[in-house]
């Protein structure tokens, strides 16, 4: 597989690299890194990493504007089905190669490399560049390692493998670059997130089989002066909670008239009952994007009854 990627690239003058809408590290992360490592390798090429940016991501790098092409390859990294590419006019592209870690939804691409047990998508393309003649330097080998610490949550998912750690060992001897470096950049945040953390411990609902949930309504975002998208990105801060096993947060967004549920979990896979309110994601590690409060309520509701049964299955010793 690695080497057909390869010599697809090698056919290509250009190349277009997509990912999922609503950014985050790993998706970011992944095309920027697999751009500038193919622009390394082959200076002549022009390669874009193209789709919405994000005024939080901004200082990871950026984004090249969208321009038509024509017959040109497309890369899409870190997206599992079609209808999740950001920006991407399909018409444009006469091949079409996947790269990416999600459980498998849909195929839509010529070609697919997809290592589901990976951390990351930057973990992915780690092992892409380590086994071919893509090029790296230190600024890509810290914007994989900034995607793949973040899709971890700091190494603290079982998808962690001795693999994982086996090639950031070789990147780090490789290229050196500084660790304390990528973790501002991930970490760095205004007091007024933290502060905000606060209300999302303060008015979490705990029910009694194990569901923490907490709905952030747009008055609350603006008063603690957050935008949605960074509340929502706070999830992955309430895990190890003894009384909780699945945790959510339901950020309504006003601008796209819809409610963000960001899941995860510490018992039960969820990303079948994402799947079933118009999301998706990993078995642990999921969302969904819905129309309305009542919605959200049945997706919670949902979740708790997938861990009654959890727990029932856990007391009787299944
Ligand atoms: P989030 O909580 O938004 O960070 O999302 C966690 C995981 O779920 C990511 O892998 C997303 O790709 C996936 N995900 C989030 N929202 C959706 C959605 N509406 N449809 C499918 N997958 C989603």
């Amino acid at each position: 597989m690695y080497n057909e990627i390869i010599s697809k690239i090698e056919e290509y003058n250009v190349i277009v690299i997509a990912r999922h809408i609503g950014v985050d590290p790993d998706a970011l992360c992944s095309q920027l890194a697999l751009r500038d490592s193919i622009k390394l390798t082959y200076p002549d090429k022009k390669v874009l990493a193209i789709g919405t940016g994000s005024a939080k991501f901004a200082h990871m790098g950026r984004l090249d504007k969208l321009e038509k092409v024509e017959k040109a390859l497309l890369i899409v990294a870190d997206t599992p089905d079609k209808k999740r590419v950001d920006s991407v006019d399909f018409t444009q592209f006469e091949y079409m190669i996947k790269i990416d870690h999600h459980p498998f939804v849909e195929k839509f691409c010529d070609l697919e490399l997809i290592e589901d047990t990976a951390t990351s998508t930057c973990e992915v393309i780690m092992e892409l560049i380590d086994k071919t003649k893509l090029e790296c330097n230190k600024e890509i080998a810290e914007l994989l390692y900034m995607g793949l610490v973040s899709d971890s949550n700091r190494f603290l998912f079982n998808s962690c493998t001795y693999k994982t750690f086996g090639i950031i060992s070789k990147y780090l001897e490789a290229y050196k670059f500084d660790l304390s470096e990528v973790y501002k950049k991930l970490y760095l945040r205004p007091i007024n997130e933290v502060r905000l953390e606060g209300y999302i411990s303060l008015n979490m609902n705990v029910t009694a089989n194990n569901l923490g949930y907490v709905v952030i309504r747009d008055e609350i975002t603006n008063s603690f002066e957050v935008d949605s998208a960074s509340a929502g990105n706070m999830v992955n801060n309430f895990n190890f909670i003894k009384e909780v096993l699945v945790w959510c947060t339901i950020t309504e967004d006003i601008k796209n008239d819809q409610y963000r549920i960001s899941i995860r979990s510490r018992g039960p896979e969820i990303n079948k009952v994402a799947e079933r309110h118009n999301g998706g994601g990993h078995k642990f590690a999921s969302g969904a994007r819905v129309k309305s409060l009542e919605e959200a309520m049945n997706v919670m509701r949902d979740l708790d009854l997938e861990l009654e049964m959890y727990n029932k299955s856990l007391s009787e010793g299944n």
